[in-house]
């Protein structure tokens, strides 16, 4: 990109209000040019079962979606589009889309905007076509895809663009997104669909086969972040749980502790582990000699994991950091992005130019 002046293309960026937008599996987050992160929503859309129709004349998607997860009457369900890290359902995904770029975008429709979307890497380049045209349809004048441990390794400041290796685990809801990034490429990487979604459907599992509870997938979710650990901690904790008897079918409370948490979680940890080292086998030697001191840094919700990096260090034997504000990062990422595109353009793949 030549550093020209061209009067369109200013009054174009003056006026639209272009935006980063990290779209996770759980979490979708927004961020726009010289605001920072405006939006975090739950990837999730309420939809009519019969029609398909978006509920809520099309704005029952994020938190007014979420709210209805689970909760739902017969005709109505709600659907998280991206939930293994591919997209199960285009058409509901682009509804999600239109969503938060109208809600960004509003009132100043005027001038359409340039739109950074940050991708899982499992996604196909079927897939990557439409989301692109997703985004045209939602109103967007140009459309970028970045990988998301791209866009995290950018949020992160990691030196991405130097020859020199980076390696990130990006641990979300839907999927776990492992890479090795150099020269503003990812030399090598992974998408695996364990992740934190895994970690509540572990703890599911595991109250029925031990105590006969049933319990819900939200139920499983908060008992994670209260107590929930990959790697022993200092002082146990315990909390009760609330579910139905499996046998009896009547409300039952048991009390658990974070170390039979931690037994339930920790299948789901060493597959990520084992991933990690997976993808550490296949770099080129000279990267895995960096990645000695550099370690690795892991983001995402999963991060916030009690001891994860103790984990994730433990089964390797390389550093491992976590993130500061770990779910921000690729929203971050996308915002530094935008703000780069000249220096950045050369981390795009091919088929996201037209
Ligand atoms: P995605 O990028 O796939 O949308 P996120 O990075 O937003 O996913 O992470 C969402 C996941 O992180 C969820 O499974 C959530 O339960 C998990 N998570 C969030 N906070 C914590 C925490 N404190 N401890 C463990 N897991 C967490
Ligand atoms: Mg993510």
């Amino acid at each position: 990109m030549s550093n020209v002046f061209k009067p369109l293309e200013w009054a174009l960026g003056r006026f639209s209000v272009d935006m980063g937008i990290d779209l996770g599996t759980a979490n979708t987050l927004v961020s726009v040019r010289g605001r920072g992160i405006i939006l975090n929503e739950p990837s999730v859309v309420a939809v009519r079962k019969d029609t398909g129709e978006v509920l809520l004349d099309g704005m029952a998607v994020g938190n007014a979606a979420k709210a209805m997860l689970g909760k739902t009457p017969g005709n109505i369900e709600a659907i998280r589009p991206l939930r293994n890290g591919v997209i199960a359902d285009f058409d509901v995904t682009e509804k999600m889309l239109r969503y938060f770029i109208t809600k960004v975008h509003e009132g100043r429709n005027w001038v359409k905007p340039q739109v950074v979307i940050a991708v899982p890497v499992g996604i196909t380049a079927v897939e990557r076509r439409a989301v692109i045209h997703s985004a045209e349809r939602a109103g967007a004048r140009r459309v970028y895809l970045i990988d998301e441990p791209m866009a995290a390794g950018i949020g992160l400041d990691l030196p991405v663009t130097e020859p020199r290796g980076s390696l990130v685990v990006d641990i979300g809801g839907g999927t776990t997104e492992i890479a090795v990034l150099a020269l503003a490429g990812m030399v090598c990487s992974t998408s695996l669909r364990i992740a934190g979604d895994e970690f509540d459907e572990a703890i599911v599992n595991h109250m029925r086969r031990h105590h006969n509870l049933l319990i819900g997938e939200q139920s499983a979710e908060k008992i994670k972040l209260t107590i929930g650990s990959a790697w022993p901690m200092q002082q146990e904790l315990s909390m009760p749980i609330k579910g139905r008897d499996s046998i009896t079918g009547l409300p039952r409370k048991i009390d658990t502790t974070s170390i039979e948490i931690r037994e339930a979680l920790s299948h789901p940890v060493r597959l990520i582990c084992e991933s990690v080292r997976a993808i550490l086998e296949e770099a080129p030697p000279e990267i895995s000699a960096d990645l000695c001191d550099a370690g690795a840094v892991v983001c995402g919700g999963g991060a916030l994991l009690y001891g994860i990096g103790e984990a994730i260090s433990d089964h390797l034997g390389i550093p491992v950091r976590i993130a500061d504000e770990p779910l921000t990062a690729v929203a971050r990422g996308t915002g530094v992005f935008l703000d780069k595109l000249d220096v950045f353009s050369r981390v795009l793949s091919a088929d996201e130019e037209d």
